[in-house]
């Protein structure tokens, strides 16, 4: 199957602030992983640069106020009003270039489901993606705009049928919000319970509402959970449902703050177990749209998800860093080897 690797070197010249936990050179540290193990050729193909999204795009699910008010805060000065569309405090800071950061990670995700669906690609990683807690008129969870809904909402404009899974430690809320009162798309989050994390909610009895009922199905796991329990809980929960589903394309949310080192969830995956979710999703999947998603140990991040970008490929990544890279990006402070565990 032909992949693509959305990317572009712009993702890293913005910046949520020192102190934020979300950190887009982690994106750059991912690329030049992919790249140190040779997973990508020089001058790649499979490497596609998005353009930003347009504000005709967001509109498909956010607000125009909420879109104004985002782009009159571009300058990283916060205006009066702000607060009340989630800007400017902790998570969600108005920092320079904060409409420009979102609309191209938007741009990145409509450009996936495009490639998708276009059969140009059949599966597509943004690895900038994936920021699924934005809600139709407020930032929320360090996420402005909510890319994985208007990927789905492109798809399903042409057509398909899509189901949307997601494996970040936190549940996948703003997706949900965005489809809870329709079968027209599937969405399934698997996350640490909402008792003890951000933004609690998710929980076994929202299923969806209307003809949504039953099209929302959450599997929230409990402090601590590991591979076996994660795994587990993916292995009886999801293949079975997308199979009755069927979809023509599932877009994914592979966040990865569910690892044991992460500094802000509560779990304890590792390489092995994220791999065979990813692997499984492969498996279901008839096209493929993966997004990024959480993850605040940054050489988790980059660790993962080049050995997501392998599977995608079929080819196995090499079990070693190579030197040069961890030579490169000391500071970073990466293990020797790519996977988890002996
Ligand atoms: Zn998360």
């Amino acid at each position: 199957m032909k992949t693509a690797l959305i990317y572009s070197d712009d993702f890293s010249r913005f910046s949520y602030g020192s102190s934020h936990p979300l950190k887009p050179f982690r994106l750059k540290l991912t690329y030049e992983l992919i790249k140190a193990c040779g997973l990508l050729a020089p001058d790649d193909p499979r490497v596609i640069v998005p353009a930003p999204a347009k504000r005709e795009d967001l509109l498909t699910f956010h607000s125009a106020e909420y879109i104004d008010m985002l782009e009159a805060s571009n300058s990283g000065r916060e205006l009066p009003g702000a607060a009340a569309y989630g800007l400017g405090y902790g998570d969600n800071p108005v920092f320079p270039g904060m409409f420009d950061w979102s609309l191209l990670v938007a741009g990145a995700s409509l450009l996936a489901a495009h490639l998708v669906d276009s059969g140009e690609a059949g599966i597509a990683f943004n690895i900038s993606g994936g920021l699924h807690h934005a809600q139709a008129n407020r930032a929320s969870g360090f996420c402005y705009i909510n890319d994985p809904v208007l990927a789905i909402m492109l798809l399903v404009a042409r057509g398909r049928r899509v189901a949307y899974i997601d494996i970040d430690a936190h549940h996948g809320d703003g997706v949900q919000a965005a489809f809870y009162d329709t079968d027209k798309v599937l969405t399934i989050s698997l996350h640490e319970t909402g008792e003890t994390l951000f933004p609690g909610t998710g929980f076994e009895r929202q299923t969806g509402e209307g003809t949504g009922r039953g099209y929302s199905v959450n599997i929230p796991l409990p402090l601590g959970a590991g591979d076996e329990l994660f795994v587990r809980a993916f292995a009886e929960a999801v293949p079975q449902r997308i199979e009755r589903f069927r979809p023509d394309v599932i877009v994914s949310q592979l966040g990865v703050d569910t690892f044991r080192s992460d500094p802000l969830a509560h779990l304890n995956i590792t390489t092995e177990g994220f791999c065979t979710m990813v692997r499984m999703i492969k498996s279901l999947a008839p096209k493929w749209v993966a997004l990024g998603g959480g993850g605040y140990d940054v050489t988790n991040v980059a660790r993962a998800w080049t050995l997501a970008w392998a599977i995608m490929n079929d080819v196995r990544a090499p079990d070693d860093i190579p030197p040069s890279f961890l030579q490169r990006f000391s500071g970073a402070a990466f293990p020797n080897r790519l996977r988890d565990g002996a």
